[in-house]
């Protein structure tokens, strides 16, 4: 039983085991299939006006290898150009220069483009290479609605675009009055640039219906120093709308991600932002810009080129707009997430210990509870042993007392048979009438009697006595008398012998008497002297009819005689004695 439990607590592990093995497996497998699966390259330019370090690119690139990633039927080589374009906007070499190289390593290098993927606004320059660069390659585009400086109408450059929108200022006013209702100024952090004075314009048009609730006060036009000693002496009932600084007034550039690192940690009011990627920056959240989305649209559209198909083109400017928050710095300015807009997405939730460690406690859980059920086993499996063992001790106690008690038993019921064969053995040596020992015995005693004369020449005499007339006694008193006659004689030759003399009765009116160490003489004397007893015996009873007399043979052992050569010439001394008269003893010859 305890080898039983053992195997399935060991058949648990192995099961544990196999199930981690699986989940190996399974990545292993899912690597491997992807590296078999050789699908056809599908080679994707795209192009980016700003140079990479602005966050924005990073989170449009995302979106498109995402949409990308779901299409397995081929494989997407994607060649990024940060054409940064937007560095010298006015410089009409650098522009030729840079549209130059981009021409010159479309035709040098061994990588065509399929399609051209162009993130953000359409520049003049881009309108005017268009052929010259891309010839008929299929295009889609990503323009701006507003903040673009071009006043080319997108159609003109592909027929194929998205129509993104951009910073929603006058929603996020109304989202920081929301969440943060005592708010009496807005600060919105903007820069110098052609496209941030652009922007400038939506600001302001955006705070035209807060203006009598909310002083608005914009960072542009200012050095940089300027604008951050304004934002930290900014009294304390105020909010930042963070929405670029990329170029002072001194025309000092800066990235926008990278400035957001470290300005909220040294202002003291809280700083909502425009966009997707200012997130985890410090910023609170607001009604942010997904440029993600806008990616994975334009993935999508190039899939479907690809394949021939017309592609969706969305033109609601609201598709890339949503509301997300830092649950860290809600957290830090006591902005509860009951108060958010209703569809908002919260980054960051710290999780509690059992949303960060659920799996390790039920696998921890588990491991403890099959252990515990196979202690527990164990242990009841070693009690039943144990009660088990001492079952068999008692029964095997119970089980030698009764072996003992039927030995003993046993052993009385061998005393018993003894006694009961020592019994028949010696009623079979008895005569049942007169007592005295039966011919059976008397025979064996002969022949003992006749080894110890052989081995130590010890000599032995015998007689037999029979009883004279003893017909005519039956015959004048009957059978019963006659009975009593055998009986009283019996005892008188019993009692006139030695002990270790034997008296038996030979057969009907014949006794037979073993005289151990008696030669002819004395054997012949002692039967005479018995002879004599028996007559006295008769004569001196007082009924007369038992006076009886007997007839003795007696012959005394020889070299060489056997034991029935002995009885025999007892007997033919016997007849003699009865044709002699009887009454008397005759020794044999
Ligand atoms: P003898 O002197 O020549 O020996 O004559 P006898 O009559 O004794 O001998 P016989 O052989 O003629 O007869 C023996 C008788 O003994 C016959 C028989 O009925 C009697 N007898 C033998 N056994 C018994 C016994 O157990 N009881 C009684 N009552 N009589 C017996
Ligand atoms: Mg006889
Ligand atoms: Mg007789």
């Amino acid at each position: 039983m305890k080898k039983r439990s053992q195997s399935k607590y060991f058949l648990s592990l192995v099961g544990v085991i196999l199930l981690l093995f699986g989940i190996c497996t399974q990545n292993i497998s899912a690597v491997s299939e992807k590296a078999s699966n050789l699908a056809p390259n599908r080679n994707v330019l795209v192009i980016h006006l700003n140079s990479s370090e602005h966050g924005y690119q990073a989170l449009f690139n995302e979106g498109l290898r995402k949409a990308f990633e779901q299409d397995t039927r081929y494989y997407y080589s994607i060649s990024t150009e940060y054409l940064e374009m937007n560095k010298i906007p006015h410089d009409a070499v650098f522009l030729d220069k840079t549209v130059e190289l981009l021409s010159y390593k479309l035709k040098h290098s061994n990588w065509i483009p399929d399609i051209v993927v162009a993130s953000d606004g359409v520049s003049e320059w881009l309108m005017k290479y268009k052929e010259y660069l891309f010839d008929d390659l299929p295009i889609v585009a990503c323009a701006p609605t507003k903040a673009g400086k071009s006043t080319i109408p997108i159609d003109q450059f592909t027929k194929h675009y998205l129509l993104p929108g951009n910073d929603a200022f006058a929603d996020n006013y109304q989202l920081i009055l929301d969440l943060l209702p005592k708010t009496n100024n807005i600060y919105v952090v903007l820069g110098n640039s052609y496209e941030e004075q652009n922007l400038m314009r939506m600001a302001q048009e955006g705070a035209v219906h807060f203006e009598d609730r909310v002083n608005f006060i914009y960072t542009n036009r200012r050095p940089n120093a300027d604008m951050l000693s304004t934002l930290r002496n900014a009294p304390p009932d105020s909010a930042v709308l963070y929405s670029r600084w990329t170029t002072d007034i001194e025309g000092e550039s800066f990235v926008s991600t990278r400035y957001l690192d470290f300005m909220p940690s040294t202002i003291h009011i809280p700083v909502f932002g425009t966009q997707l990627q200012y997130l985890d920056n410090g910023i609170v959240g607001g009604y942010i810009h997904d440029v993600s989305l806008l990616g994975e649209d334009a993935g999508n559209m190039v899939k479907d080129l690809l394949d021939g198909v017309e592609p969706t083109i969305y033109t609601d400017s609201g598709r890339y707009h949503r509301y997300v928050f830092d649950q860290r710095v809600l957290d830090e300015w006591d902005i509860s997430s009951g108060h958010l807009p209703a569809d908002s997405t919260i980054l960051f939730v710290e999780e509690n210990f059992w949303q960060e460690h659920w799996k390790l406690v039920i696998a921890v859980a588990t491991i403890i509870l099959l252990q515990s059920i196979f202690i527990f086993t164990l242990v009841r499996n070693i009690r039943r042993r144990i009660k088990a063992e001492a079952e068999i001790m008692l029964i095997n106690e119970s089980l030698e007392d009764t072996v003992e008690k039927r030995t003993l038993e046993l052993r009385d019921a061998i005393a018993q048979l003894a006694e009961l064969n020592r019994t028949l053995d010696y009623t079979a040596r008895i005569d049942a009438l007169t007592g005295l020992y039966n011919r059976r015995h008397m025979d064996e005693r002969l022949h003992e009697e006749l080894e110890v004369f052989k081995r130590l020449n010890e000599e032995f005499s015998v007689m037999i006595v029979d009883i004279d007339d003893f017909k005519i006694v039956n015959d004048t008193h009957g059978h019963e008398v006659g009975d009593k006659v055998l009986v009283i004689l019996a005892e008188s030759l019993r009692v006139n012998v030695r002990e270790y003399d034997i008296v038996s009765r030979w057969g009907g009116e014949e006794f037979l008497l073993l005289l151990p160490g008696l030669n002819e003489a004395d054997a012949y004397g002692r039967a005479e002297k018995l002879r004599k007893r028996v007559q006295e015996l008769a004569c001196t009873n007082e009924e007369p009819i038992l006076c009886v007399t007997v007839t003795i043979g007696v012959a005394t052992i020889r070299q060489n005689e056997d034991i029935s050569q002995l009885i025999n010439r007892a007997d033919v001394a016997l007849y003699q004695g009865k044709y002699s008269g009887k009454n008397r003893s005759v020794l044999a010859k």
